[in-house]
C-alpha cells in the first residue's frame, strides 16, 4: 500500500506550525513532527526549497528557483574559493547555460597584447594537418593563439593592457589521432553561441553561487548535509540534517522540497538508497596544472590516442587526454578512461598522466617543475547512472543523478541545465494549489530529463561500449578522422549541439536518432 503522502499527515511540510515537537532517530535518519524543527526555522533554516550543494547543478537550481521569488537555502559544505577537479572546459551549450543565469562571458582574456582594430574572426571550416606537425609547434604559437584569441572577440586592446575576466575563449574542439590534427569550429547555430569557455573551477564555482546569492538564495558555506529528515508519519523528506561552521554545529533544516545537487558523492541520494546502477558508463579522470607556453589556446584540445612515446612508434596506452590552455599562463592537463576499457579499475592513473607528458614536446612545457599543483582525480558518473531522478521530495541533478554526457565527459552543462530544470519544475510545483498536484508537479522533473537526455544518453551508452574497444577505435580514428564532414557531424553529435527546429541536415538527422532511440 502506498504511503500516506504529505499532505495528509496533519503537519503540512509547507509552512512551519506549531505545536509541541518531537524528534526521534530511525535508522540513522530524524524522524520529526512538525514543531521539532522549530527551533531551526526561528533562526531562519526554514524555506521554501533547500539545495545541498553549490557546484553548478546547485547554484544554477538556486538562481532559477531564487528568481520566480521563492526562498531558497543553498548549503555548502566548502568555502568558496574551493577547488573542483575539472577540466575547466566550458561548450557552447554550458556558455547558453551562464547567459540564462545573467552571467557575463567577456571580455576574454588575452595574450600578448596588440593595437588598432580587430581581424575579421577567421572562417568556420575545419581544417585538417597531417604528418609530425603537432599543436603548439609552428604556426600555433603562443602568440598566435592569443592574436586569433583577440580576433574571435573581436577586441581593440591597447599595449601593455591584458583584458582578464578570467575568462579564456575558445572557438571550437582540436582533435588529435591518427597522425592526423583536425579543428572543428563549433558550429553556428541558433540554439548556442558558436563560443566555449574555460575558467579554473576555483574561481567559476564562486562566480556561479555569487549570482544565485545575488538573486536572493541564502547561501550557507560551511555546513555539510548529513541526511534527510523525514515526516515520522508519511515518510517524505521535509527537510536535512547538517554540521554547520568551524564548531561543526549540528543544525536542522527544513522545506517540503529539496535539491540534491552534491556531485559524484551522491550522499542525499545514497542516504535515500538510490544507488550507482552499474549498467551505466562511468569514468575516471584526472589533471593537473602547469605553467606553459600553450595557455593561450583558441580551441580545446582533444588527443584521441596517449603514446607513451613517439607517436606510432611506441606504446599506446589506455585512455583519452586533453589539453586546455587556460589564458592564465597555465594549461590543465588530464586524461580519462571509461568502465568499457579493459584498463579501467587496474591502471596508476597518476602514472599513466606521467608516462604520457613525458612523450609530448618539452617546449610545451608540462614538467614536474612546471607544475602548479598535484595530480587530482575523480569520477565522472555518466548517462542517468543513479536513478529515480524524483522521491520522496528529493530531486536528484547534475553528478549526483548521474548526468555526465557519455559521449564527451562533459558534466558541467548537464548539471547546470538540469538545475534549472528541476527549478521550473519545483516553481511549478509550488505554485499548485493542492498538496497532490504539487506532488504531481514534482514527479515531472524526471519525465523531463528522460525526454531532453533520454535518448541521446541511450546513444551514448552504445558510443561508450564501442570506443571501449581499441580496435574498433583504432579504426575509428584511421578512416574517421580524415572526413571532415564526418567529423562536423560527430562534433555536433558528441557535443550534443543541433538546432531543435529549422537546423541542418545533420540536426534533422541527430535529433531523429535520439527521438528514435529508446529513452535511458
Ligand atoms: C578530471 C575531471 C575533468 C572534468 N572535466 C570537465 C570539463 O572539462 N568540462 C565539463 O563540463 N565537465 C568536466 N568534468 C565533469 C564536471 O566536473 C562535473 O560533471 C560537474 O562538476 C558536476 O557539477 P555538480 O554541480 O553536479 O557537482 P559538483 O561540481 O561536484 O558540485 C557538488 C557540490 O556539492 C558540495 N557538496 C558535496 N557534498 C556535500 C554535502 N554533504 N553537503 C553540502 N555540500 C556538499 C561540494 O562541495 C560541491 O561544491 C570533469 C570531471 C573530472 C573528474
Amino acid at each position: 500500500m502506498p504511503k500516506d503522502p504529505w499532505w495528509d499527515s496533519g503537519t503540512s511540510a509547507w509552512r512551519g506550525g506549531v505545536g509541541p515537537g518531537e524528534a526521534s532517530v530511525v535508522g540513522g535518519e530524524i524522524r520529526v513532527t512538525e514543531s521539532a524543527t522549530r527551533s531551526a526555522g526561528a533562526a531562519g533554516a526554514d524555506a521554501d526549497v533547500i539545495v545541498v550543494g553549490a557546484g553548478p547543478a546547485g547554484s544554477a537550481a538556486a538562481y532559477h528557483l531564487a528568481n520566480t521569488g521563492l526562498d531558497v537555502l543553498l548549503l555548502e559544505k566548502a568555502s568558496f574559493p574551493r577547488d573542483k577537479v575539472c577540466g575547466d572546459g566550458l561548450t557552447p551549450r554550458a556558455v547558453a547555460s551562464l547567459v540564462r543565469m545573467g552571467i557575463d562571458t567577456g571580455p576574454v582574456r588575452t595574450g600578448p597584447v596588440r593595437t588598432g582594430p580587430a581581424r575579421p574572426a577567421a572562417t568556420a571550416r575545419p581544417t585538417l594537418a597531417k604528418g609530425p606537425r603537432l599543436p603548439g609547434a609552428g604556426a600555433d604559437t603562443a602568440a598566435g593563439n592569443a592574436d586569433a584569441a583577440a580576433d574571435a572577440a573581436g577586441a581593440e586592446v591597447e599595449d601593455g593592457v591584458e583584458a582578464d575576466s578570467g575568462w579564456a575563449r575558445n572557438k571550437g574542439l582540436r582533435i588529435i589521432g591518427g597522425g592526423l590534427r583536425l579543428e572543428l569550429p563549433w558550429p553556428e547555430l541558433a540554439s548556442f553561441p558558436d563560443y566555449g569557455l574555460v575558467r579554473p573551477r576555483s574561481d567559476f564555482d564562486e562566480l556561479l553561487a555569487r549570482t544565485a546569492q545575488k538573486a536572493g538564495a541564502r547561501l550557507h558555506e560551511g555546513t555539510t548535509v548529513a541526511g534527510v529528515v523525514r515526516d515520522e508519519r508519511t515518510g517524505r523528506v521535509v527537510g536535512v540534517t547538517a554540521r554547520a561552521g568551524t564548531d561543526r554545529e549540528p543544525v536542522t533544516y527544513r522545506a517540503p522540497v529539496v535539491v540534491a545537487a552534491d556531485g559524484n558523492s551522491a550522499r542525499l541520494a545514497l542516504s535515500l538508497d538510490i544507488r550507482r546502477r552499474d549498467d551505466r558508463p562511468l569514468g575516471v579522470a584526472v589533471r593537473r596544472y602547469y605553467r606553459s607556453p600553450r595557455t593561450h589556446d583558441d580551441y580545446l584540445e582533444s588527443h584521441l590516442e596517449l603514446w607513451e612515446g613517439k607517436p606510432n612508434a611506441s606504446r599506446l596506452l589506455p585512455g583519452y587526454g586533453w589539453i586546455f590552455g587556460m589564458g592564465d599562463g597555465t594549461s590543465n592537463v588530464g586524461l580519462g578512461i571509461l568502465n568499457t576499457t579493459p584498463a579501467f579499475g587496474n591502471t596508476d592513473y597518476r602514472d599513466l598522466l606521467r608516462r604520457w607528458l613525458a612523450a609530448l614536446p618539452p617546449e610545451w612545457g608540462y614538467t614536474e617543475d612546471n607544475a602548479t599543483g598535484p595530480v587530482r582525480g575523480s569520477a565522472l558518473p555518466m548517462g542517468f547512472n543513479r536513478t529515480p531522478h524524483y522521491t520522496d521530495g528529493v530531486l536528484l541533478v547534475g553528478d549526483a543523478a548521474g548526468m555526465v554526457n557519455p559521449f564527451n565527459g562533459e558534466g558541467i552543462a548537464y548539471a547546470m541545465e538540469s538545475g534549472e530544470l528541476a527549478a521550473e519544475v519545483v516553481a511549478q510545483a509550488l505554485a499548485r494549489t493542492s498538496d497532490a498536484a504539487r506532488e504531481k508537479a514534482l514527479h515531472q522533473y524526471p519525465e523531463a530529463v528522460r525526454a531532453r537526455y533520454g535518448g541521446y544518453y541511450t546513444l551514448g551508452r552504445a558510443f561508450v561500449n564501442l570506443i571501449g574497444n581499441p580496435t574498433v577505435m583504432r579504426l575509428a580514428t584511421k578512416y574517421g578522422l580524415p572526413h571532415p564532414v564526418l567529423m562536423r557531424f560527430m562534433l555536433k553529435i558528441m557535443a550534443n549541439l543541433t538546432d531543435p527546429r529549422g537546423g541542418d541536415a545533420h540536426d534533422r538527422v541527430i535529433n531523429a536518432l535520439c527521438r528514435l532511440a529508446p529513452s535511458a
